[in-house]
């Protein structure tokens, strides 16, 4: 089967890069809330990546489009400031490690400009090289690792569908972290349900104060119709959590994570409220924030439902 280019899913600060197809879909397609739930792996031919590197190279360089390329590299290409790369899809880093290295030395050669380039990673894609391989591609110019963490919540974890428990997790955090590659981690807001919030924010918290990411992201669960979770929500199974319940949960999290030095933030687009900062120095002023919005339970300081994004 041929290869069909993804369509483009990243991480907000992700939005200066040019978006590299190395894989669609997801090695591990069964988180029950993801829009990748049941999705097929394709892993692309390492030359058709190659040849899309050459394509980029040759544009960049001298604006010359050629015909047989994808309207999407131009497309991408034509704002793109030369800097950072970040490489689809779910999990790029599944793509096998030879091939993976191979792409990434041609890209230094064709595009010595690329300061950056960044994943989305499982925490057993992690696991799975070793502290030499991740070394290797680092000094290919692998900067940052994007990982769902969603919860530290063991139990949350197994009923979701993560393929990982809270010490993977932490291990994968800590393996990358030695390496000097940048971890930055996405949490879900509200993924416990109603039942389940108060434990998925304090063990969250626990997790992410021992992994100590230099980025966490929240995001708020939205339901995607298709998947496990919302299934359950239309059996009445599943208890989503309101707007200001979900703000009662960041609040948590916040209030009990300890980091070194930490950009935390709600600014995704699924967040009822955009919250910002650095963690610890800026942690009383994010909470004052949390507790104004708390205190007024005004709806109309939240992101209306319909402008909220996946
Ligand atoms: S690992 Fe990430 S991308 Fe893959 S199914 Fe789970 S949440 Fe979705």
């Amino acid at each position: 089967m041929s290869f069909s280019r993804p369509d483009i899913i990243r991480p907000p600060s992700e939005w200066r890069s040019y978006f590299l197809p190395l894989t669609r879909g997801c090695s591990n397609n069964s988180c029950t809330f993801c829009g990748y739930y049941g999705s097929k792996l394709q892993i692309r031919d390492a030359d058709d990546s190659k040849s899309e590197i050459d394509a980029l190279a040759l544009f960049t360089r001298s604006g010359i489009r050629l015909p047989n390329v994808s309207k999407v590299v131009y497309a991408v290409a034509q704002g793109w400031d030369g800097n950072r790369v970040f490489l689809q899809d779910g999990d790029a880093l599944v793509y096998p490690f030879s091939k993976l290295k191979e792409v990434l030395q041609y890209l230094n050669e064709k595009m010595p400009r690329v300061e950056r380039i960044g994943t989305y990673a499982t925490p057993q894609d992690i696991l799975r090289r070793s502290s030499d391989e991740l070394k290797e591609l680092k000094q290919l110019k692998m900067g940052i690792f994007y990982t769902g963490l969603e919860t530290g919540d063991d139990e949350l974890l197994q009923k979701i569908g993560k393929g990982a428990n809270s010490h993977d997790l932490a291990e994968a955090g800590k393996k990358v972290k030695e390496v000097g590659i940048s971890f930055s981690v996405t949490i879900i807001l509200g993924l416990g349900g109603v039942e389940g919030s108060k434990k998925h924010a304090l063990e969250t918290a626990r997790i992410l104060t021992e992994i100590d990411p230099d980025y966490v992201g929240a995001l708020t669960l939205t339901l995607v119709p298709g998947t496990p979770l919302y299934e359950q929500w239309q059996r009445k199974e599943f208890h989503p959590l309101s707007p200001f319940q979900s703000l009662e949960e960041l609040r948590l999290i916040v209030e009990n994570s300890n980091f070194t030095d930490c950009f935390f933030s709600s600014m995704h687009a699924s967040n009822y409220l955009s919250v910002r900062g650095k963690l610890p120095s800026d942690r009383e002023r994010m909470l004052r924030e949390l507790e104004a919005v708390l205190a007024a339970r005004d709806p109309s300081l939240l992101r209306p439902e319909f402008l909220r994004g996946l």
